[in-house]
């Protein structure tokens, strides 16, 4: 018996594939946070605030899905870590 389309030979094969996709999708998680170390650097980025100025209080910030977890920044690309209560020295007050 050499049927592959038997019901649980389809099981087999579908719990197989869902198992391998597992460490690719917590790959894809881990991957997704990213930072921009050539712009952190340029800008000389610090996770700390400088006195009262903080990526939160900063035109460029764009927040992430929690409040006071990491978001990204319009002029770092591709940086998915930027620290609510980060600086760096292109700092520009929110209006
Ligand atoms: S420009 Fe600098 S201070 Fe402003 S959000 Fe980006 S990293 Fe933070």
């Amino acid at each position: 018996m050499t049927n592959s389309s038997t019901p649980r030979r389809r099981f087999l094969k579908i719990g197989s594939a869902a198992l391998a996709m597992i460490p690719v999708v917590a790959f894809s998680d881990r991957a997704i946070a990213a930072t921009n170390a050539a712009m952190r650097g340029a800008l000389k980025y610090q996770d700390k605030p400088l006195a009262e100025k903080s990526c939160s209080t900063c035109l460029q910030f764009v927040p992430g899905a929690a409040a006071k977890g990491p978001g990204g920044c319009k002029i770092m690309p591709g940086d998915t870590e930027i620290s609510p209560t980060g600086y760096c020295t292109a700092w520009v007050k929110k209006a």
